[in-house]
């Protein structure tokens, strides 16, 4: 029999076409505005993380359900392109690929989002299923919340059955059930989302909270000011960010999660994989973009050679 390859890093989870108009500022409702330039490019939260952690030289896995018209060919082949292992992305001939429609005012920097889940919205407990293998021989098994709790449910109690290490990403600010929180040995989330899923307004008292609900580590993300880290053992510790000039800080979660994995995957300690994580983030908020902001290993220096 020939040997498994295993996988560091699975990630369950979105995939989009985002499509962005840059206008001088948002139209009025009902309005017509010229805009100067248009960018189309792939992103969800699933997808955007397992590119991070692709860059940042894990060996990735996603699964996930992609509309195969429209623009699903052309997600696909982004993935493929990362190097990326897309035997677990359910091929839907019937539902659209995931839509986002963004318009961004180059004034100001606001912007409006219309999203049209399309396949993301189908991905089931019996995709995911799929994709046993995968999952149980992954060192790190990472969700978010843009796909059905069902299938992130299915997903972690098979990586958790073989011992693998599940990091639950909830985001968007949505709510979770106590089963998932259960199942999930890492949960991060940004402050908004801390305070939406606790009740509780300081980061401290939520991570804490948090903590009392399942998950043996808890971390939250503070933008330029970092990370909060809190777990069972009764470690509660503030790890600063990287100072950068920050040009475009639109998917700073997902390359911190998708470098946060990398590091688990490699065995690092807690403290380093969430430094990779904040490290590749602050190369990402340097630059514009998305997944063309997230850096490659080499970028991230010695300290993470
Ligand atoms: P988004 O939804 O925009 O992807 P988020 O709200 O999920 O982001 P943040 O807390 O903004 O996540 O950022 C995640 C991590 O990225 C932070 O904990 C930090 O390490 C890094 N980061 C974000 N903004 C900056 C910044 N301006 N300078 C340096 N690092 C940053």
């Amino acid at each position: 029999m020939s040997e498994r390859k295993r996988t560091g890093v699975v990630v369950v989870g979105s995939i989009n076409m985002d499509m962005v108009a840059h206008g001088m500022r948002l139209p009025a409702p009902g309005e017509t505005l010229v805009g100067q330039q248009f960018v189309m490019a792939p992103g969800g939260k699933g997808a955007n993380q397992a590119v991070a952690a692709a860059r940042l030289g894990a060996q990735v896995a996603f699964v996930a359900r992609v509309g195969t018209r429209e623009h699903g060919p052309a997600l696909l082949r982004a993935l493929a392109d990362e190097g990326i292992a897309c035997e677990g992305v359910v091929r839907d001939g019937q539902a659209l690929p995931g839509i986002a429609v963004i318009m961004v005012a180059s004034e100001g920097g606001e912007n409006a989002i219309v999203y049209v889940p399309g396949s993301n919205a189908e991905l089931s407990p019996d995709d995911v299923a799929a994709s046993k293998d995968a999952l149980q021989t992954a060192a790190v098994v990472v969700a978010q919340l843009e796909v059905p709790v069902p299938a992130i449910a299915e997903a972690f109690a098979l990586a958790r059955a073989t011992g693998a290490t599940t990091v639950l990403n909830a985001a968007p600010a949505l709510k979770v059930p106590e089963a998932l929180l259960g199942l999930s040995d890492w949960l991060v989330l940004n402050e908004t989302e801390a305070a939406q899923l606790s009740g509780l307004a300081g980061a401290r008292e939520a991570a804490q909270a948090l903590l009392q609900r399942g998950p043996r580590t808890v971390v939250v993300t503070l933008g330029a000011e970092g990370v909060l880290l809190a777990d069972a053992g009764g470690r509660l510790e503030h790890l600063p960010a990287q100072a950068v000039q920050a040009v475009d800080t639109v998917g700073a979660g997902d390359t911190f999660v998708g470098g946060l994995a990398t590091g688990l995957a490699e065995g690092r300690s807690a403290a380093e994989a969430l430094r990779l994580g904040q490290a590749a983030a602050a190369i990402a908020v340097s630059r514009s973009g998305v997944q063309s902001a997230m850096p490659r290993r080499a970028e991230l220096g010695a300290a993470f050679a």
